[in-house]
Protein backbone atom coordinates (compact mmCIF):
# COMPACT_ATOMS: atom_id res chain seq x y z
CA UNK A 1 0.00 0.00 0.00
CA UNK A 2 1.22 3.15 -0.73
CA UNK A 3 1.06 6.03 2.42
CA UNK A 4 0.86 9.38 1.44
CA UNK A 5 2.98 11.45 3.78
CA UNK A 6 3.66 15.63 3.74
CA UNK A 7 7.41 14.39 2.78
CA UNK A 8 6.26 12.99 -0.25
CA UNK A 9 4.38 15.66 -2.03
CA UNK A 10 5.65 18.20 -3.85
CA UNK A 11 3.10 20.80 -4.42
CA UNK A 12 4.96 22.65 -7.14
CA UNK A 13 5.24 19.62 -9.03
CA UNK A 14 1.51 19.85 -10.33
CA UNK A 15 2.10 23.58 -11.55
CA UNK A 16 5.59 22.47 -13.09
CA UNK A 17 3.94 19.36 -15.05
CA UNK A 18 0.84 21.36 -15.76
CA UNK A 19 2.66 24.24 -17.54
CA UNK A 20 4.97 21.53 -19.61
CA UNK A 21 2.14 18.89 -20.86
CA UNK A 22 -0.04 22.36 -21.61
CA UNK A 23 -2.77 19.83 -19.86
CA UNK A 24 -5.31 21.01 -17.15
CA UNK A 25 -4.27 18.67 -14.38
CA UNK A 26 -6.59 19.94 -11.76
CA UNK A 27 -9.40 18.97 -14.11
CA UNK A 28 -9.41 15.38 -14.26
CA UNK A 29 -12.80 14.27 -12.31
CA UNK A 30 -11.19 10.19 -11.70
CA UNK A 31 -13.79 9.00 -14.37
CA UNK A 32 -11.39 6.18 -15.46
CA UNK A 33 -12.39 6.18 -19.07
CA UNK A 34 -8.29 6.69 -20.20
CA UNK A 35 -7.55 3.62 -18.38
CA UNK A 36 -10.35 1.92 -19.61
CA UNK A 37 -9.80 2.77 -23.30
CA UNK A 38 -5.84 2.57 -22.79
CA UNK A 39 -4.54 -0.34 -25.24
CA UNK A 40 -1.55 -1.49 -23.06
CA UNK A 41 -2.17 -0.78 -19.37
CA UNK A 42 -2.26 -4.33 -18.40
CA UNK A 43 1.68 -3.46 -18.71
CA UNK A 44 1.51 -0.29 -16.21
CA UNK A 45 2.56 0.03 -12.42
CA UNK A 46 0.00 2.74 -12.55
CA UNK A 47 -3.07 3.27 -14.44
CA UNK A 48 -3.47 6.58 -16.43
CA UNK A 49 -6.14 7.76 -14.07
CA UNK A 50 -3.85 7.10 -11.18
CA UNK A 51 -1.50 9.12 -12.61
CA UNK A 52 -3.26 12.04 -12.95
CA UNK A 53 -4.47 11.38 -9.22
CA UNK A 54 -0.50 11.26 -8.41
CA UNK A 55 -0.11 14.77 -9.96
CA UNK A 56 -2.97 16.14 -8.00
CA UNK A 57 -1.23 15.10 -5.07
CA UNK A 58 2.48 15.92 -5.74
CA UNK A 59 3.67 12.39 -5.61
CA UNK A 60 6.70 13.08 -7.64
CA UNK A 61 9.13 10.60 -7.01
CA UNK A 62 6.58 7.49 -7.55
CA UNK A 63 5.98 9.71 -11.42
CA UNK A 64 9.70 9.92 -11.99
CA UNK A 65 10.25 6.05 -10.95
CA UNK A 66 7.32 4.84 -12.52
CA UNK A 67 7.25 2.26 -15.54
CA UNK A 68 4.30 4.19 -17.02
CA UNK A 69 6.67 6.69 -18.17
CA UNK A 70 8.60 4.68 -20.27
CA UNK A 71 5.80 2.22 -21.46
CA UNK A 72 2.97 4.89 -22.84
CA UNK A 73 3.38 4.61 -26.18
CA UNK A 74 1.47 8.05 -27.24
CA UNK A 75 -1.56 6.08 -28.79
CA UNK A 76 -3.83 9.13 -27.95
CA UNK A 77 -6.61 6.74 -27.17
CA UNK A 78 -6.93 8.18 -23.54
CA UNK A 79 -6.87 11.89 -25.06
CA UNK A 80 -9.97 10.44 -27.31
CA UNK A 81 -12.14 9.33 -24.36
CA UNK A 82 -11.06 12.04 -21.91
CA UNK A 83 -14.39 13.79 -21.27
CA UNK A 84 -11.85 16.76 -19.63
CA UNK A 85 -9.92 16.69 -23.26
CA UNK A 86 -6.58 15.59 -21.04
CA UNK A 87 -4.18 13.91 -23.12
CA UNK A 88 -2.29 11.92 -20.72
CA UNK A 89 -0.05 10.88 -23.63
CA UNK A 90 1.79 15.22 -23.59
CA UNK A 91 1.84 14.04 -19.65
CA UNK A 92 3.79 10.78 -20.25
CA UNK A 93 6.37 12.72 -22.07
CA UNK A 94 6.35 15.83 -20.08
CA UNK A 95 7.28 13.10 -16.95
CA UNK A 96 10.23 10.96 -19.18
CA UNK A 97 11.44 14.60 -19.92
CA UNK A 98 11.30 15.66 -16.46
CA UNK A 99 13.11 12.17 -14.89
CA UNK A 100 16.24 12.80 -17.73
CA UNK A 101 16.12 16.03 -16.58
CA UNK A 102 16.63 15.54 -12.82
CA UNK A 103 18.83 12.30 -13.55
CA UNK A 104 16.50 9.61 -11.99
CA UNK A 105 17.31 6.32 -13.20
CA UNK A 106 14.86 4.90 -15.96
CA UNK A 107 12.68 2.20 -14.85
CA UNK A 108 12.80 0.76 -18.32
CA UNK A 109 16.26 1.24 -19.09
CA UNK A 110 16.14 -0.74 -22.94
CA UNK A 111 13.26 1.92 -23.48
CA UNK A 112 15.07 4.58 -22.47
CA UNK A 113 18.35 3.77 -24.76
CA UNK A 114 15.73 3.62 -27.56
CA UNK A 115 14.58 6.69 -26.83
CA UNK A 116 18.24 8.36 -27.16
CA UNK A 117 19.23 6.49 -29.89
CA UNK A 118 16.42 7.28 -31.74
CA UNK A 119 16.85 10.84 -31.70
CA UNK A 120 20.24 10.47 -32.34
CA UNK A 121 19.72 8.84 -35.38
CA UNK A 122 17.13 11.21 -36.60
CA UNK A 123 19.30 14.30 -35.48
CA UNK A 124 22.05 12.66 -37.53
CA UNK A 125 20.44 12.02 -40.79
CA UNK A 126 16.54 13.93 -40.58
CA UNK A 127 14.99 10.68 -41.15
CA UNK A 128 14.70 6.92 -39.79
CA UNK A 129 17.51 4.74 -40.68
CA UNK A 130 16.64 1.15 -39.22
CA UNK A 131 19.93 -0.69 -39.51
CA UNK A 132 21.78 2.38 -37.45
CA UNK A 133 18.78 2.27 -35.12
CA UNK A 134 19.01 -1.52 -34.49
CA UNK A 135 22.76 -1.81 -34.59
CA UNK A 136 22.37 0.93 -31.96
CA UNK A 137 20.32 -0.73 -29.83
CA UNK A 138 21.82 -3.81 -29.89
CA UNK A 139 25.21 -2.23 -29.25
CA UNK A 140 24.14 -0.39 -26.22
CA UNK A 141 22.31 -3.15 -24.79
CA UNK A 142 24.61 -5.85 -24.77
CA UNK A 143 22.50 -7.85 -27.35
CA UNK A 144 24.57 -8.06 -30.65
CA UNK A 145 23.12 -10.75 -32.33
CA UNK A 146 18.98 -9.48 -31.64
CA UNK A 147 16.82 -9.43 -34.45
CA UNK A 148 19.75 -10.35 -36.79
CA UNK A 149 18.02 -12.61 -38.46
CA UNK A 150 15.09 -10.89 -38.87
CA UNK A 151 16.95 -8.17 -40.66
CA UNK A 152 18.63 -10.76 -42.86
CA UNK A 153 15.57 -11.36 -44.23
CA UNK A 154 14.39 -7.87 -44.35
CA UNK A 155 16.95 -7.17 -46.13
CA UNK A 156 16.95 -10.05 -49.00
CA UNK A 157 13.44 -8.98 -49.78
CA UNK A 158 14.68 -5.49 -50.30
CA UNK A 159 13.09 -3.69 -47.44
CA UNK A 160 16.81 -2.09 -45.61
CA UNK A 161 18.83 0.04 -47.30
CA UNK A 162 22.37 -0.32 -45.13
CA UNK A 163 23.40 2.70 -45.50
CA UNK A 164 21.46 5.99 -44.26
CA UNK A 165 20.14 8.40 -46.16
CA UNK A 166 20.29 11.99 -45.28
CA UNK A 167 17.69 14.74 -45.81
CA UNK A 168 19.39 17.49 -48.21
CA UNK A 169 18.03 20.72 -46.73
CA UNK A 170 20.80 21.82 -44.08
CA UNK A 171 19.09 24.31 -42.77
CA UNK A 172 16.27 22.31 -41.65
CA UNK A 173 18.31 18.83 -40.46
CA UNK A 174 19.21 22.03 -37.82
CA UNK A 175 15.83 22.83 -37.03
CA UNK A 176 14.99 18.92 -36.55
CA UNK A 177 18.13 18.57 -34.38
CA UNK A 178 17.41 21.72 -32.33
CA UNK A 179 14.10 20.75 -31.25
CA UNK A 180 14.92 17.20 -30.81
CA UNK A 181 17.58 19.01 -28.38
CA UNK A 182 14.37 20.08 -26.07
CA UNK A 183 13.17 17.34 -26.13
S1 LIG B 1 -1.36 7.51 -24.92
FE1 LIG B 1 -0.39 6.19 -23.35
S2 LIG B 1 -1.76 6.28 -21.58
FE2 LIG B 1 -2.90 7.04 -23.36
S3 LIG B 1 -3.99 5.27 -24.14
FE3 LIG B 1 -2.08 5.38 -25.29
S4 LIG B 1 -0.60 4.13 -24.17
FE4 LIG B 1 -2.35 4.48 -22.80
S1 LIG C 1 -10.43 10.16 -18.79
FE1 LIG C 1 -9.78 12.25 -18.33
S2 LIG C 1 -11.05 12.91 -16.61
FE2 LIG C 1 -11.23 10.67 -16.78
S3 LIG C 1 -9.66 9.89 -15.35
FE3 LIG C 1 -8.73 9.99 -17.37
S4 LIG C 1 -7.74 12.00 -17.45
FE4 LIG C 1 -9.18 12.03 -15.75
Amino acid sequence: MNIITPEKTDKQFLEKIEKESGQNLTACNQCGKCTAGCPIAGFFDIMPHEVMRSLQWGLKDDLLNSHFIWLCVNCMACRERCPREISVSEVADALRREAVKEGVKPAEPDVATFHKNFMGVITMNGRLHEVMLTALQNVFTFKPFKDAMLGVGLFLKGRLKLLPGRIKDAGFLKLISGRLKKN
